[in-house]
């Protein structure tokens, strides 16, 4: 192969591709984003360092180096494979999404508010999760070019066990977050606070623990008891802490009124009898019960106002947003340019398919691109850099293409190249 020659066509790998072959992946531009960390503020909109017409060499999984092809020197035996004029930036993550629910698509409601989607939703959450849906779900994900995964669990009863052996198989990085839902807390005080349905696998199998985290739903939904000891073994364990925060306008009101339509609902559902709202946003509720902080990723964050992101912002938490999803229920338009500009984590998720069409986390930039005219660099790092620091897995080579780290990439949609 002549690496001068930038017309040479694509280059098929042979069946018996061996694991320690140099491979050489080439492209019309690569981000790699190395050396950079999490971004906040006016560094989410600093330049990507930019390789056109770049390879990325890959042995035994790992970068070897990324160059511009002009500067490549094979030897012999190396693969070359050119994958055409697309732009290759680091491999996705998607910090927000519902794996276990995935066989629930299209059978929710959309476009008339939370609580009218919730009461769609509830009634089906009794059945066990479908092996083939969650499956199907993960497999989609790798090939998205996500490989980085926040997963809620605890919804179903086998969820966990499902969902983390089909993101096994489908060769993705999964971080799960072991939702609590309900009031009662079956745990003493010198027990971890696992969710009850997440209790037996994870005794049974302390390399899925390591993957896990206790977490809880919401702050309406889920006791002030249960997420703050939540919020305090992720702390000392070292994990991320997730909830989702002010997603609705329901939940603002039902938290600084304690009256409403998701009132009405979850008082048949969950309530405790003669519960009573703080009389807090959900912002002032979640800082009194020591929820915010840095190990915290809280998702959607819809209904901040300007002074509740600043307050986000200088927590150090991070913040999963999933426009999208959003967009779907019909619950607001999360205040996006604020949070850029305050120095709040920002990530990106797409939810579970309950609430969205697919699971691909491109999509959220995309949108975010197209709707609030975000620019590509910062979305570029939402989708990689960004996440992968929410998730605490920077350390493992997530988010960026570096020498010796993994060589996962994805191809990035043309709006977000430039
Ligand atoms: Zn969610």
């Amino acid at each position: 192969m002549n690496p001068e020659n930038t017309e040479s066509p694509a280059t098929e790998l042979p069946a018996d591709d061996s694991a320690d072959r140099l491979l050489a992946i080439r492209a019309k531009s690569i981000l790699t984003l190395a050396g950079e960390g999490p971004a906040r503020a006016a560094r989410l909109f600093a330049p990507l360092k930019k390789i056109d017409n770049g390879v990325l060499l890959v042995r035994d999984g790992l970068v070897e180096d990324v160059l511009p092809w002009s500067q490549v020197r094979l030897p012999a035996g190396a693969l070359v494979r050119d994958v055409g004029p697309v732009c290759l930036a680091p491999a996705c993550v998607n910090a927000h999404t519902h794996l276990e629910l995935s066989h629930l698509a299209e059978k929710t409601r959309w476009g008339r508010g939370f609580t009218d989607w919730l009461q769609s939703l509830v009634p089906l959450l009794g059945a066990a999760p479908q092996t083939d849906a969650v499956e199907n779900a993960c497999a989609s994900l790798a090939l998205y070019g996500t490989l980085y995964v926040g997963n809620i669990t605890g919804s179903l009863p086998g969820g966990t066990v499902l969902a983390d052996s089909a993101c096994n198989e489908a060769g993705l990085t999964v971080s799960h977050f072991c939702e609590w839902f309900g009031y009662d807390a079956p745990f003493a005080d010198n027990e971890r606070p696992w969710p009850p349905r997440c209790r037996q696998a994870l005794a049974d199998d302390p390399f899925l623990m390591a993957r896990c985290a206790p977490g809880g739903h919401a702050l309406y939904s889920t006791g002030p008891e249960i997420l703050a000891a939540a919020r305090q073994d992720c702390a000392r364990m070292g994990r991320v802490f997730s909830f989702h925060l002010a997603e609705s306008p329901e939940e603002t009101q039902m938290l600084t009124t304690g009256d409403g339509p998701l009132r009405a609902f979850y008082d048949k559902v969950v309530l405790p009898q003669g519960w009573e709202a703080p009389g807090l946003r959900p912002l002032a509720y979640a800082l009194k019960l020591g929820l915010l902080g840095p190990g915290t990723l809280a998702v959607h964050g819809v209904q901040l106002d300007a002074q509740e992101v600043e307050v986000l912002a200088a927590s150090g938490a991070a913040l999963c947003l999933c426009p999208r999803s959003n967009r779907n229920l019909g619950v607001g338009v999360a205040p996006v340019r604020e949070m850029m500009e305050s120095g709040a984590l920002l990530c990106l998720g797409t939810d579970g398919l309950t609430s969205n069409r697919d699971l691909d986390v491109r999509k959220e930039a995309v949108w975010l691109r197209e709707t609030l005219d975000v620019p590509p660099e910062a979305l570029v790092r939402m989708l990689t850099v960004n996440g992968a620091a929410a998730l605490n897995v920077l350390d493992c080579g997530a988010g960026r293409l570096e020498k010796g780290g993994p060589a996962d990439f994805c191809v990035l949609p043309e709006i977000l190249t430039y």
